[in-house]
């Protein structure tokens, strides 16, 4: 036999066949690697059973008990339907898996989105307490803060007390009210007290703000750059004394072109808030404005950075204070650039919500007065 005659017996199937099964000790092999791809196809097929069983089970408990709105399973679903995707995706003989996979990926992402606070909330504020190591505020917050950030941890991974809840939670929550500074009222009606007092962080740009809201604040404006957006923030702290040199200083201006004292004086008022009555001297309160478009006026409602705060504020425990709809309850025009703090659960409840920091303090209010009602 030549080599090349050799070499042709491989150029045909038949031959190659002949060659390969002809022969005794190929065919056992043969048949061991069948008998294998068998049982493996075979495993393949019941374990793809199992998942879809598991999958339709919880696909069918969580429609029971959606509203109750269970977290664990939630969680667990999401494993499940994981894993029952990464099948699926090499098998294409499982029909009706992919419609049931759909569905329930999408309850799993609304679940998803709902629990997880206290994790971003703990990722962020560790984001954020890394970057504000780099800055020299960070050295005069020093451990007292960082005892706070955890009771604030804890604070937001037990349950968010939320209007409506049953009679002890909400008494809790006005308890909170109180006592809690997140939710200080200070508008036209509701000067700021007396014996109030605050300690502030110095930001980078000068300005102060209340060492409390520093570290979401970082995270904000960090994030917001990160999402390619210039944000600037214009003012924030202001002393009452500042507040009455603005004021005044507004005032001369409107005398200038004319008006009476009592005119300016009350032209003034609608603009600015009077000294004493502004967010900004209980130094929760924040101007944001875009670098590229830096004026506190109704366009800076279509900034690309206003526009990514008015969605995101919320999550780093911001609300926009005076949006367009609540003027009549707020008392200010429309401000899309003024931003109080109120705490990442109260920011959320009362994104939710959809209401302003008045309603959400009347309505606190409110039950409270129910509740002692029916005590
Ligand atoms: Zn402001």
């Amino acid at each position: 036999m030549s080599p090349r005659r050799r070499r042709n017996i491989f150029q045909t199937r038949d031959q190659r066949f002949n060659y390969r099964f002809g022969n005794p000790a190929m065919r056992r092999r043969y048949r061991v690697r069948s008998k294998r791809r068998l049982i493996i196809a075979i495993c393949v097929l019941l374990l793809l059973l199992i998942l879809a069983g598991i999958a339709l089970a919880y696909f069918f408990r969580n429609d029971d008990s959606k509203a109750d709105n269970q977290t664990a399973p939630a969680a667990a679903t999401e494993e499940t339907a994981a894993e029952t995707d990464t099948q699926s995706a090499d098998t294409q003989d499982a029909d009706e898996q992919p419609a049931a996979d759909s569905e329930q990926a999408e309850q799993t992402a609304e679940a998803a989105a709902l629990p997880p606070v206290a994790v971003t909330a703990r990722s962020l504020a560790a984001e954020a307490g890394a970057a504000a190591a780099d800055t020299e505020s960070a050295e005069a917050a020093d451990t007292e803060t960082q005892e706070e950030t955890a009771a604030s941890d804890a604070a937001e991974t037990a349950a968010v007390p939320l209007l409506g809840t049953p009679h002890d939670t909400v008494v809790n929550m006005v308890e909170t009210r109180r006592s809690d500074w997140r939710l200080l009222l200070v508008n036209e009606w509701h000067p700021i007290p007396e014996d109030f007092n605050l300690t502030t962080l110095t930001l980078l740009n000068g300005l102060d703000i209340d060492e409390r809201a520093a570290e979401d604040l970082d995270a904000m404006i960090d994030d917001c750059y990160a999402a390619g957006y210039a944000p600037e923030i214009a003012s924030a702290y202001r002393s009452t004394d500042y507040q009455q040199q603005l004021f005044d200083e507004l005032i001369y201006s409107f005398m200038d072109e004319g008006y009476s004292e009592e005119e300016a004086r009350s032209k003034a008022s609608e603009t600015i808030a009077t000294p004493g009555t502004s967010e900004h001297e209980c130094g929760l309160a924040v101007d944001i404005v875009d670098m590229d478009y830096p004026y506190t006026d109704a366009g800076q409602a279509q900034t690309g950075t206003q526009q990514w705060l008015l969605e995101h504020s919320w999550e780093y425990g911001f609300i926009l204070r005076y949006p367009e709809d609540k003027s009549s309850i707020t008392g200010k025009v429309y401000e899309p650039w003024h931003y109080r703090y109120v705490g990442r659960e109260y920011a959320r409840d009362m994104h939710e919500k959809g209401l302003c920091l008045e309603e959400y303090v009347w309505q606190v209010d409110h039950t409270d007065a129910e509740a002692s009602a029916a005590d």
